[in-house]
């Protein structure tokens, strides 16, 4: 069992819905040494690529983010989740449906900060259905950037998500795959 996995055994509770609260290490508290060791991992396996910016999406991505971030020694960009008057007119849009509260919100990034000439690593806290992903992957389409990869924490691997991107070419790098959660006995196998 990996650094993650264990601090998910400890610390994690199985709500309903089949979502996993992580709130006293990653969404809300947030455990700054498990995130150092998350970025450190994730900068090993992506070694080869050359990245010069990394893309996430508010909120909880923004930590994990940052961290990778400072260590490559590149900048970080995190999608917002309302368009905010000094965000201004130029950006890119995408809409992605929310795996925790069901509903249907644009993401935005201005088109100053990502273009043609970017290879982006894509950081995320959870894989579930993909849909956040989707909408990062379509952001960077849309501004011709080339994303080098995709860097996940908690993989829930028994959702489509993961192969659905996998499927489409993309390098997904998760340190924690959970292949099955039962609520009930509070039991979670990992992959
Ligand atoms: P997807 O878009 O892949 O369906 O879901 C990913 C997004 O939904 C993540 O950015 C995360 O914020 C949220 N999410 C999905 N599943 C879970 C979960 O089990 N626990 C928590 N805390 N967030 C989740």
């Amino acid at each position: 069992m990996n650094f993650l996995e264990e601090e998910i055994i400890k610390n994690g509770t199985i709500k309903p819905g089949n979502v996993l609260k992580v709130d006293s290490f990653l969404n809300h508290q947030i455990n700054p040494q498990l995130v150092y060791e998350m970025a450190k991992e994730w900068q090993i396996r992506f070694k080869d690529k050359n990245i010069n910016k990394i893309l996430t999406i508010e909120a909880s991505g923004i930590a994990l983010a940052t961290m990778l971030g400072y260590i490559l020694g590149v900048p970080v960009l995190f999608a917002k989740k309302s368009k905010t008057s000094n965000l201004g007119n130029d950006v890119y849009k995408a809409e992605v449906k929310s795996y925790t509260h069901n509903t249907i919100n644009n993401i935005y990034v201005s088109k100053s900060y990502l273009n043609e000439n970017d290879h982006i690593l894509i950081v995320d806290d959870f894989l579930a259905n993909g849909c956040a992903l989707l909408g990062l992957l379509s952001l960077c389409n849309d501004a011709k950037a080339k994303v080098e990869g995709i860097g996940i924490a908690i993989e829930k691997g028994f959702q489509e998500g993961g192969k659905k991107i996998r499927d489409l070419g993309y390098q997904v790098e998760s340190l924690a795959i959970i292949d099955s959660m039962d609520s009930f006995n509070k039991k979670i196998k990992f992959r």
